[in-house]
């Protein structure tokens, strides 16, 4: 396998863009070595620039649930973009996408699109914050909820691939307001609670934490987490960027059955195109503006072409058994891929949900941050580097969920535990 061009690619990129690169878990940091670049992409499968194929778990980090390239989706999109690509005042189609996710996900009462999950949670906290009169926020290590300000305090994702829990550039002041829990422990939730409960606007939260790898919820804990806020007069935002219309239809919501003040969501809603959305209790969404003061505002949201991709891709999980074929593909690889550790003789554990999972270099069970982040990130890159010789391209990253789409079939999970059989070897033996 070479990677002549995607080298001179990156060569040039380095030149013009931070790491070469214009997001930051795309430059292979935390596994070293350099990014491929891509040509296209189609089903379950990445070809780069210089020929060679890969089966993708990474789906664009999570848009693609329904593969690359579906004929369904591209066809709404050449079919719309005909008529124009932005317009400025309302299109048809953005009432299409409210009344489908508004459907979908009851608790979403109304909701406002925007152009990225960043957006989303952003506009959502500015809506408790404005809602309540409090200003202070509540969220969770590991848990990564985009690039804004108030979330960049100790961040999943690339912060703390990157190990910069606090970025430079985030004021003081705000980052101050911003309170931070571990992850499925119960009682420091009541603490907190206890102690500063009603000076908190709203707790933030991946029900399911895809960005410090893929850690689930204790039974009970979002419950849990539902009552505190409720008692406190805080709100509840569900981050469903990831676990959106992916965990089950109707997110992770449906899933624990729990019904969150707000909820973010973004990724598949835009089926590869840039959107994000965030939405919930009618009373809380009426105070935005121009129906009531919180400001917030988007110059392309609600962009048609990006609605057409997003609607598309929502009908297409609407199909029957679209999610529990997703669980059974999702389940098939991780016990596939424990497995073939086991019999490697490799400390190594996985964690599911439909459509996500987690790999670790570590026994399980992984239910905390400090379990996720004590899986072995060197082994893990040495495991990517295997896979990726080997035509199969996971997270560049040993703390970011992999994602399962319904066009990944037998033949493509066969063919990675296929590689995995080489990669588990390599790894016994060094
Ligand atoms: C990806 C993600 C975001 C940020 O979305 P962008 O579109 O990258 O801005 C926010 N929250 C969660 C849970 C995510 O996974």
């Amino acid at each position: 396998m070479t990677h002549d061009r995607s080298h001179d690619l990156f060569t040039r990129a380095s030149e013009l863009l931070p790491g070469g690169v214009n997001s930051p878990v795309r430059a292979f940091k935390s596994v070293g070595g350099e990014p491929f670049f891509a040509a296209r992409a189609l089903g379950p499968h990445l070809f780069d620039v210089d020929g060679n194929r890969y089966v993708d778990y990474v789906g664009s980090w999570g848009p693609m649930i329904a593969g690359h390239a579906h004929p369904q989706v591209l066809d709404a999109v050449a079919r719309t973009m005909r008529d124009g690509l932005s317009f400025g005042v309302p299109n048809a189609l953005e009432v299409e996408m409210a009344e489908a996710i508004t459907r979908i996900v009851p608790a979403m009462e109304m909701l406002r699109m925007v152009n990225s999950g960043t957006e989303a949670t952003l506009s959502a906290i500015r809506v408790a914050r404005g809602a309540t009169g409090r200003s202070r926020i509540v969220k969770f290590e590991g848990c990564y909820h985009g690039h804004g300000d108030s979330f960049l305090v100790k961040a999943g994702s690339g912060a703390l691939t990157f190990g910069l829990p606090n970025s430079p550039g985030v004021p003081k002041a705000l980052a101050d307001l911003t309170l931070t829990l571990p992850y499925n422990d119960f009682d420091a939730a009541t603490a907190l609670f206890e102690e500063v409960g009603e000076e908190i606007a709203g707790l933030i939260i991946e029900p399911i934490v895809g960005n410090a790898n893929c850690i689930l919820p204790r039974e009970g804990y979002l419950q849990h987490l539902r009552d505190l806020c409720t008692r406190h007069g805080a709100l509840l935002i569900f981050d469903e960027v990831m676990t959106g219309f992916r965990v089950a239809l109707g997110g992770a919501q449906e899933r624990y059955g729990i019904t969150p003040d707000l909820s973010t969501f973004g990724k598949i809603i835009g089926g590869g195109m840039p959107v994000g959305a965030y939405g919930g209790r009618r009373d809380l969404m009426s105070q935005v503006a121009p129906s009531g003061p919180i400001y917030q505002a988007g110059t392309l949201s609600g962009n048609p072409v990006a609605m057409a991709a997003g609607l598309a891709t929502l009908d297409l999980i609407q199909a029957p058994g679209f999610h529990a074929a997703l669980e059974a593909s999702t389940h098939a690889l991780c016990d596939g891929l424990e497995e073939i550790a086991r019999e490697a003789g490799v400390a190594f554990h996985t964690t599911r949900a439909p459509g996500m999972f987690g790999l670790y270099f570590r026994e399980g069970p992984v239910e905390t941050f400090e379990d996720s982040a004590g899986s072995d990130a060197k082994r893990f890159g040495r495991f990517f580097h295997a896979m990726l010789e080997r035509g199969v391209y996971l997270a560049p990253s040993a703390f970011e969920a992999g994602f399962m789409s319904s066009a990944h079939g037998e033949t493509e999970i066969a063919q990675t535990l296929e590689a995995a059989r080489g990669a588990f070897a390599e790894i016994a033996a060094a």
